[in-house]
Protein backbone atom coordinates (compact mmCIF):
# COMPACT_ATOMS: atom_id res chain seq x y z
CA UNK A 1 0.00 0.00 0.00
CA UNK A 2 0.82 3.72 -0.62
CA UNK A 3 2.23 6.30 1.61
CA UNK A 4 -1.48 7.66 2.26
CA UNK A 5 0.84 11.14 3.36
CA UNK A 6 3.20 10.90 0.77
CA UNK A 7 3.93 14.68 -1.16
CA UNK A 8 6.31 13.39 -3.42
CA UNK A 9 6.61 16.35 -6.37
CA UNK A 10 3.45 18.04 -5.31
CA UNK A 11 4.37 21.82 -5.04
CA UNK A 12 3.37 24.02 -2.33
CA UNK A 13 2.82 27.99 -2.17
CA UNK A 14 3.55 28.72 0.89
CA UNK A 15 3.35 32.77 1.88
CA UNK A 16 5.19 34.31 4.80
CA UNK A 17 7.90 31.04 5.78
CA UNK A 18 11.05 33.07 6.37
CA UNK A 19 10.47 32.35 9.92
CA UNK A 20 7.78 30.84 12.85
CA UNK A 21 5.01 28.64 11.92
CA UNK A 22 5.51 29.33 8.02
CA UNK A 23 9.03 27.93 7.77
CA UNK A 24 7.67 25.13 10.21
CA UNK A 25 4.91 23.76 7.65
CA UNK A 26 7.09 24.92 4.48
CA UNK A 27 10.12 22.52 5.75
CA UNK A 28 7.44 19.51 6.73
CA UNK A 29 5.81 19.86 3.55
CA UNK A 30 9.40 19.82 1.63
CA UNK A 31 10.08 16.68 3.92
CA UNK A 32 7.26 15.00 3.12
CA UNK A 33 8.23 15.54 -1.34
CA UNK A 34 7.27 18.71 -2.22
CA UNK A 35 8.99 21.52 -4.12
CA UNK A 36 8.29 24.83 -2.13
CA UNK A 37 7.24 27.90 -3.51
CA UNK A 38 8.14 30.74 -0.92
CA UNK A 39 6.26 34.22 -0.91
CA UNK A 40 8.36 36.53 1.64
CA UNK A 41 8.69 40.44 1.74
CA UNK A 42 11.59 40.11 3.28
CA UNK A 43 14.58 37.57 2.39
CA UNK A 44 14.08 34.11 3.44
CA UNK A 45 18.18 33.33 4.38
CA UNK A 46 17.68 30.96 7.25
CA UNK A 47 14.65 28.80 5.13
CA UNK A 48 17.00 29.05 2.10
CA UNK A 49 19.52 27.31 4.40
CA UNK A 50 17.41 24.79 5.91
CA UNK A 51 15.95 23.92 2.45
CA UNK A 52 19.44 23.84 0.77
CA UNK A 53 20.73 21.05 3.77
CA UNK A 54 17.69 19.08 3.22
CA UNK A 55 18.27 19.02 -0.37
CA UNK A 56 14.75 20.48 -0.93
CA UNK A 57 13.42 22.74 -3.94
CA UNK A 58 12.63 26.43 -2.88
CA UNK A 59 11.81 29.32 -5.12
CA UNK A 60 12.19 32.57 -3.65
CA UNK A 61 9.67 34.78 -4.74
CA UNK A 62 9.85 38.32 -2.81
CA UNK A 63 5.89 39.88 -2.12
CA UNK A 64 4.11 42.25 -0.20
CA UNK A 65 1.21 40.59 0.76
CA UNK A 66 -0.46 43.48 2.34
CA UNK A 67 -2.11 44.53 -0.76
CA UNK A 68 -3.32 42.22 -3.70
CA UNK A 69 -1.55 43.75 -6.24
CA UNK A 70 1.73 40.84 -6.47
CA UNK A 71 -0.78 37.61 -7.05
CA UNK A 72 -0.63 37.69 -10.94
CA UNK A 73 3.06 37.30 -10.74
CA UNK A 74 3.10 34.85 -7.47
CA UNK A 75 1.19 32.77 -9.83
CA UNK A 76 2.94 33.23 -12.64
CA UNK A 77 6.12 32.86 -11.26
CA UNK A 78 5.61 29.48 -9.64
CA UNK A 79 3.76 27.91 -12.71
CA UNK A 80 6.77 29.05 -14.85
CA UNK A 81 9.48 27.55 -12.68
CA UNK A 82 7.41 24.10 -11.74
CA UNK A 83 4.96 23.85 -14.00
CA UNK A 84 2.15 23.76 -11.97
CA UNK A 85 0.62 24.66 -8.02
CA UNK A 86 -1.03 21.86 -6.08
CA UNK A 87 -1.00 23.60 -3.00
CA UNK A 88 -1.73 26.66 -1.19
CA UNK A 89 -0.79 27.79 2.35
CA UNK A 90 -2.00 31.03 3.22
CA UNK A 91 0.32 31.77 6.47
CA UNK A 92 1.73 34.95 6.00
CA UNK A 93 -0.18 37.46 8.87
CA UNK A 94 0.60 40.18 11.69
CA UNK A 95 -1.19 41.35 14.44
CA UNK A 96 -1.47 44.87 16.38
CA UNK A 97 -2.46 45.05 19.99
CA UNK A 98 -3.80 47.77 21.84
CA UNK A 99 -7.25 48.23 23.90
CA UNK A 100 -9.99 48.36 21.62
CA UNK A 101 -11.29 51.42 23.14
CA UNK A 102 -8.02 52.91 21.73
CA UNK A 103 -7.32 50.78 18.24
CA UNK A 104 -6.91 52.95 15.52
CA UNK A 105 -7.93 52.40 11.61
CA UNK A 106 -4.69 51.66 11.13
CA UNK A 107 -3.85 49.05 12.54
CA UNK A 108 -7.69 47.48 11.42
CA UNK A 109 -7.11 48.29 8.04
CA UNK A 110 -3.27 46.63 7.84
CA UNK A 111 -4.09 43.59 9.66
CA UNK A 112 -7.25 43.03 7.13
CA UNK A 113 -5.76 43.54 4.62
CA UNK A 114 -2.81 40.61 4.83
CA UNK A 115 -4.44 38.39 7.01
CA UNK A 116 -8.20 38.25 5.49
CA UNK A 117 -8.18 40.13 2.36
CA UNK A 118 -4.61 38.73 0.49
CA UNK A 119 -6.04 35.55 2.17
CA UNK A 120 -9.18 35.49 0.23
CA UNK A 121 -7.65 36.91 -3.55
CA UNK A 122 -4.70 35.08 -3.27
CA UNK A 123 -7.10 31.73 -2.52
CA UNK A 124 -9.45 32.69 -5.49
CA UNK A 125 -6.00 33.22 -7.60
CA UNK A 126 -4.90 29.69 -6.88
CA UNK A 127 -8.29 27.61 -7.37
CA UNK A 128 -8.61 29.61 -10.56
CA UNK A 129 -4.93 28.28 -11.63
CA UNK A 130 -6.39 24.50 -10.10
CA UNK A 131 -9.37 24.72 -12.64
CA UNK A 132 -6.77 25.29 -15.51
CA UNK A 133 -4.68 22.52 -14.18
CA UNK A 134 -7.50 20.07 -13.23
CA UNK A 135 -7.52 17.47 -10.46
CA UNK A 136 -8.21 19.64 -7.92
CA UNK A 137 -5.80 21.09 -5.31
CA UNK A 138 -5.45 21.66 -1.38
CA UNK A 139 -5.75 25.01 0.20
CA UNK A 140 -4.67 25.45 3.98
CA UNK A 141 -5.46 28.52 5.91
CA UNK A 142 -3.69 29.37 9.36
CA UNK A 143 -6.69 30.33 11.12
CA UNK A 144 -5.78 31.11 15.37
CA UNK A 145 -7.37 30.33 18.75
CA UNK A 146 -9.48 34.08 18.59
CA UNK A 147 -10.96 32.00 15.25
CA UNK A 148 -12.88 30.49 18.51
CA UNK A 149 -12.48 32.85 21.33
CA UNK A 150 -12.67 36.75 21.40
CA UNK A 151 -9.42 37.46 23.29
CA UNK A 152 -8.15 40.55 24.32
CA UNK A 153 -6.36 43.67 22.97
CA UNK A 154 -6.45 42.70 19.16
CA UNK A 155 -10.10 43.15 17.78
CA UNK A 156 -8.27 43.15 14.19
CA UNK A 157 -6.72 40.09 14.92
CA UNK A 158 -9.91 38.39 16.51
CA UNK A 159 -11.83 39.63 13.40
CA UNK A 160 -9.86 38.42 10.70
CA UNK A 161 -8.93 35.22 12.52
CA UNK A 162 -12.48 34.70 12.82
CA UNK A 163 -13.19 35.64 9.10
CA UNK A 164 -10.78 33.20 8.16
CA UNK A 165 -12.40 30.50 9.66
CA UNK A 166 -15.60 31.52 7.65
CA UNK A 167 -13.94 32.22 4.67
CA UNK A 168 -12.02 28.28 4.87
CA UNK A 169 -15.59 27.07 5.12
CA UNK A 170 -16.92 28.88 2.34
CA UNK A 171 -14.61 28.43 -0.26
CA UNK A 172 -14.54 24.41 0.88
CA UNK A 173 -18.57 24.49 0.30
CA UNK A 174 -17.99 25.93 -3.51
CA UNK A 175 -15.05 24.32 -4.66
CA UNK A 176 -15.21 20.87 -2.98
CA UNK A 177 -16.99 19.68 -6.27
CA UNK A 178 -13.81 20.52 -8.29
CA UNK A 179 -11.68 18.51 -5.90
CA UNK A 180 -10.26 21.00 -4.09
CA UNK A 181 -10.61 20.75 -0.09
CA UNK A 182 -10.08 24.07 2.00
CA UNK A 183 -9.63 23.24 5.72
CA UNK A 184 -7.38 25.41 8.05
CA UNK A 185 -4.80 24.87 11.09
CA UNK A 186 -5.71 26.73 14.28
CA UNK A 187 -2.07 27.43 16.35
CA UNK A 188 -2.66 27.81 20.00
CA UNK A 189 -0.10 29.80 22.00
CA UNK A 190 3.06 29.06 20.01
CA UNK A 191 6.57 30.63 20.53
CA UNK A 192 7.16 32.57 17.31
CA UNK A 193 7.81 36.66 16.88
CA UNK A 194 3.93 37.18 17.01
CA UNK A 195 3.78 36.08 20.81
CA UNK A 196 7.15 37.37 21.55
CA UNK A 197 5.40 40.03 23.42
CA UNK A 198 2.64 37.94 25.30
CA UNK A 199 6.38 35.57 26.21
CA UNK A 200 8.42 38.38 27.39
CA UNK A 201 5.35 39.28 29.98
CA UNK A 202 6.01 37.12 33.12
CA UNK A 203 2.34 37.43 34.02
CA UNK A 204 0.58 36.89 30.99
CA UNK A 205 3.08 34.26 29.69
CA UNK A 206 2.18 32.15 33.14
CA UNK A 207 -1.23 32.29 32.83
CA UNK A 208 -1.45 31.32 29.57
CA UNK A 209 1.16 28.53 30.47
CA UNK A 210 -1.01 27.48 33.35
CA UNK A 211 -3.76 27.01 30.85
CA UNK A 212 -2.81 25.05 28.21
CA UNK A 213 -3.37 21.34 28.67
CA UNK A 214 0.00 20.14 27.12
CA UNK A 215 2.27 21.79 30.22
CA UNK A 216 4.08 23.93 26.78
CA UNK A 217 3.97 26.64 24.04
CA UNK A 218 3.56 24.95 20.91
CA UNK A 219 6.43 24.98 18.17
CA UNK A 220 7.08 25.56 14.33
CA UNK A 221 7.25 21.65 14.24
CA UNK A 222 4.31 21.33 16.28
CA UNK A 223 2.32 22.56 12.84
CA UNK A 224 4.07 20.29 10.18
CA UNK A 225 2.28 17.31 10.87
CA UNK A 226 -1.47 18.70 10.75
CA UNK A 227 -0.46 20.89 7.55
CA UNK A 228 1.42 17.43 5.76
CA UNK A 229 -1.95 15.67 6.94
CA UNK A 230 -4.59 17.87 5.46
CA UNK A 231 -2.22 18.33 2.04
CA UNK A 232 -2.11 14.84 1.94
CA UNK A 233 -4.28 12.12 0.16
CA UNK A 234 -5.07 10.96 3.97
CA UNK A 235 -7.20 14.00 3.77
CA UNK A 236 -8.96 13.75 0.48
CA UNK A 237 -12.53 13.65 2.26
CA UNK A 238 -11.60 16.29 4.74
CA UNK A 239 -12.78 19.57 3.55
CA UNK A 240 -13.91 22.56 5.66
CA UNK A 241 -12.26 21.65 8.82
CA UNK A 242 -10.50 23.94 11.37
CA UNK A 243 -7.50 21.73 13.01
CA UNK A 244 -6.82 23.34 16.05
CA UNK A 245 -3.13 22.50 16.78
CA UNK A 246 -3.10 23.77 20.57
CA UNK A 247 -1.91 21.03 23.26
CA UNK A 248 -5.34 21.09 24.33
CA UNK A 249 -5.59 24.89 24.52
CA UNK A 250 -9.71 24.66 23.81
CA UNK A 251 -10.65 21.54 25.55
CA UNK A 252 -9.89 23.06 28.51
P1 LIG B 1 5.71 35.52 12.56
O1 LIG B 1 5.44 36.96 12.83
O2 LIG B 1 7.01 34.95 12.91
O3 LIG B 1 5.40 35.16 11.06
C1 LIG B 1 4.56 35.93 10.21
C2 LIG B 1 4.96 35.70 8.78
O4 LIG B 1 4.17 36.51 7.92
C3 LIG B 1 6.42 36.06 8.53
O5 LIG B 1 6.97 35.15 7.61
C4 LIG B 1 6.28 37.44 7.90
O6 LIG B 1 7.40 37.78 7.11
C5 LIG B 1 5.03 37.24 7.08
N1 LIG B 1 4.43 38.51 6.69
C6 LIG B 1 3.97 39.50 7.53
N2 LIG B 1 3.54 40.54 6.80
C7 LIG B 1 3.71 40.22 5.50
C8 LIG B 1 3.45 40.90 4.27
N3 LIG B 1 2.94 42.13 4.24
N4 LIG B 1 3.75 40.26 3.12
C9 LIG B 1 4.29 39.03 3.13
N5 LIG B 1 4.56 38.34 4.26
C10 LIG B 1 4.27 38.93 5.42
O7 LIG B 1 4.57 34.78 13.40
P2 LIG B 1 3.96 33.31 13.29
O8 LIG B 1 3.43 33.02 14.63
O9 LIG B 1 4.89 32.35 12.65
O10 LIG B 1 2.71 33.59 12.34
C11 LIG B 1 2.37 32.79 11.24
C12 LIG B 1 0.86 32.68 11.14
O11 LIG B 1 0.38 31.95 12.26
C13 LIG B 1 0.13 34.02 11.15
O12 LIG B 1 -0.96 33.97 10.28
C14 LIG B 1 -0.33 34.12 12.59
O13 LIG B 1 -1.44 34.95 12.73
C15 LIG B 1 -0.68 32.66 12.85
N6 LIG B 1 -0.82 32.27 14.25
C16 LIG B 1 0.23 32.34 15.12
C17 LIG B 1 0.06 31.92 16.42
C18 LIG B 1 1.15 31.96 17.43
O14 LIG B 1 0.89 31.68 18.61
N7 LIG B 1 2.38 32.27 17.09
C19 LIG B 1 -1.17 31.43 16.83
C20 LIG B 1 -2.21 31.36 15.91
C21 LIG B 1 -2.01 31.78 14.63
Amino acid sequence: MSNPFDLTNKVALVTGCDTGLGQGMALALAQAGCAISGVNVVEPADTVARMKAGGFRFLDIRANLATNEAIPDIIERTVAHYGRIDILVNNAGIIRRADALDFSERDWDDVLGVNLKTVFFLSQAVARQFLVQGGGGRIVNVASMLSFQGGIRVPSYTASKSGVAGLTRLMANEWAKHGITVNAVAPGYMATNNTAPLLADAERSKAILDRIPAGRWGTPEDVGGPVVFLCSPAATYVTGHILAVDGGWLTR
